[in-house]
């Protein structure tokens, strides 16, 4: 296909074009190999083939195509792991949504929808939450690899964890909104919980994370922070400035609400600015960090003036704290700039370069209107209604909030969740494992738990997939029995797709997840593991101690890893092409 060269970079001064390279090209891997983090990229098999409806906004098939880009840059030769990872269960989907409602999605059909009216409505599966086929599968997909991306991450044998098919933030304990049906982050971040004392959640999709910040607004072991397009009645409705968690989790929820229109330079200054604060604040163990590309310029649904290389720079700024981070999609609905998106966020995360110029794949007419370019411009198209002074107010009101947090002892920590019980052979830890150990128990955050601690040890993914908790975290416990709660007064309320937003705010009392009966605990400061643990206990563990942990970890992940090449080659056999998916052309 004839591919002209012409200058469509984008105008973004945060793209930087690195080199005429027509293939990803590690960055950092002729300085020190060993700096570069351990990434691992799940996409389960035939997600991209699911289909909401002919008119939907929510195209699926947004994961293939950033499949194929990130194939097609030769990007799967620097990430270390690519999994197929297998579907979420019945029980694994309720450790946060309610039975009666898992229950009902399991059975829901287009065929048998006529019958199950009333549960339709019950569950808000109606106009923007349809029903369409397999979609229970495609709910079990996503929410299986988010699981697998945080599983992995507790077993600390892998750095950074991608799910682009993850990040349905709206999802509620028995409700479907804004396309999401099951929470794939709220049951990600209760998995992280296992291991991790505090977990940092970021949402840069352009509307506010609700479901997860619900889910958490009364716990501080997930502090959640959200930037979203915030009017009143913009989708979900919810998000205000002033919205900042209750109970123990008061303070532990933050939230930027910005206008149309908002550009690259204004965007990242506050997002650095708040994440910067934030972090050091909290100091988070783990860091979830949602993507949705909605909020990019020329988006179907948003109105935003980011730029691809905006974006990416959000993700890169998350990335360069070498926090253990589980990376995961979201909305977006310009689906040729999602996948541009995801992939550019594939290649920063990886660490490798990739050109402009996009590689040739069999969807390439996705590409052609931008003349196959992985920095189209986007930017300029919505008036900026935000102004300095409006996000300096913003900046301000954040830091302010913030100092509730400075300073121990403001974090009291919630009881980490009890062992998950047996997973695991003896396992063989070195003696200055075993210090360390003493130390972080002395520093209260109870290192002595073998069960967490063991974690790390797990052979493989399959391991942790099969054995059941002997007892589930308090939320979990609650979780099953604590009824539709959540649900009222939210229904009827669309986005996007012309009908106004009815904007009731969501009670945030009603809450009933996490847990509640705070075990203070001194919060470990500077216990050094960041990331890679198990690698990160590095200086003092010999040359053959590496060298056997290397060996044990490629054994794991040749008994898991599937070769991407075969997922892609069985599924994606067939090209489809935009004009019979109703592909926006916007
Ligand atoms: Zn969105």
């Amino acid at each position: 296909m004839e591919r002209p060269r012409l200058a469509t970079f984008s105008s973004s001064s945060y793209f930087d074009d690195r080199g005429p390279h027509g293939y990803a090209q590690p960055i950092t891997e002729h300085v020190n190999p060993h700096s570069r983090p351990i990434v691992s990229y799940y996409f389960p098999k035939g997600v991209g083939a699911q289909h909401y409806g002919e008119h939907h906004p929510m195209k699926p098939h947004r994961l293939t195509l950033t499949n194929a880009l990130v194939l097609g840059y030769g990007l799967d030769k620097q990430i270390h792991h690519i999994y197929n990872p297998r579907s979420a269960t019945q029980a694994e989907l309720e450790a946060y949504h309610d039975h009666d409602y898992i229950d009902f999605l399991s059975r829901v059909t287009p065929q048998n929808q006529n019958e199950m009216r009333h549960l339709i409505e019950t569950f808000n599966c109606v106009e923007d939450c349809p029903i369409f086929s397999d979609m229970y599968d495609f709910c079990r997909m996503y929410a299986g690899s988010s699981l697998a991306a945080a599983r992995k991450l507790c077993a600390g044998t892998t750095d950074i964890s991608i799910n682009w098919s993850g990040g349905l933030h709206h999802a509620k304990k028995a409700e479907a909104s804004g396309f999401c049906y099951i929470n794939d982050i709220v049951l990600s971040i209760l998995e992280l919980l296992r291991y991790f004392p505090r977990v940092l959640y970021i949402d840069i999709d352009i509307h506010h994370g609700d479901g997860v910040e619900h889910a958490f607004y009364h716990s501080n072991r997930v502090m959640t922070v959200s930037f979203h397009k915030y009017t009143g009645d913009f989708f979900p409705g919810t998000g205000k400035l002033d919205d900042n968690g209750t109970g123990v989790g008061k303070h532990f929820c933050l939230n930027v609400p910005l206008q149309d229109g908002i550009d690259d330079d204004m965007y990242l200054t506050l997002f650095k600015t708040v994440i910067d604060d934030t972090v050091t604040a909290y100091r988070p163990s783990a860091i979830v960090l949602q993507c949705g590309a909605d909020s990019l310029g020329c988006d179907r649904l948003g109105a935003f003036n980011l730029s691809i290389a905006a974006h990416g720079e959000c993700v890169n700024f998350v990335r360069k704290y070498n926090v253990p981070l589980l990376v995961l999609g979201g909305g977006g609905y310009t689906i040729k700039n999602v996948s541009r998106c995801w992939t550019y966020e594939t290649s920063v995360l990886v660490g490798a370069a990739v050109p402009d110029e996009l590689p040739s794949t069999i969807y390439d007419s996705f590409f052609r209107d931008s003349h196959w370019k992985l920095h189209p411009p986007l930017t300029g198209k919505v008036d900026n209604l935000n102004t300095a002074a409006s996000l300096q107010r913003i900046s301000i009101a954040i830091r302010t909030k913030l100092r509730y947090l400075q300073g121990a002892p403001s974090i009291q920590m919630q009881e980490i969740p009890p062992d998950l019980g047996g997973w695991l052979a003896d396992e063989q830890r070195t003696r200055e494992e075993k210090d360390e150990d003493k130390g972080t128990a002395l520093a209260g955050e109870r290192r002595e738990d073998r069960s967490i601690a063991r974690n790390e040890f797990f052979e493989s993914e399959n391991d942790v997939d099969q054995d059941e908790p002997v007892s589930a975290p308090p939320s979990r416990a609650r979780g099953a029995t604590s009824g539709r709660r959540a649900r009222g007064g939210r229904r009827g309320r669309g986005r996007g797709r012309g009908r106004g937003a009815a904007a009731s705010t969501a009670s945030k009392d009603d809450g009933d997840d996490d847990g509640d009966e705070a075990t203070p605990a001194p919060r470990a400061r500077g216990r050094g593991r960041g990331r890679g643990r198990g690698r990160g206990r590095g200086k003092a563990v010999s040359e053959k101690d590496k060298e056997r942990d290397k060996e044990k970890e490629r054994e794991r992940d040749r008994e898991s890893e599937t070769e991407i090449a075969n997922m892609i080659l069985e599924k994606e056999s067939t090209p489809t092409t935009s004009a019979s998916l109703d592909v926006d052309v916007s």
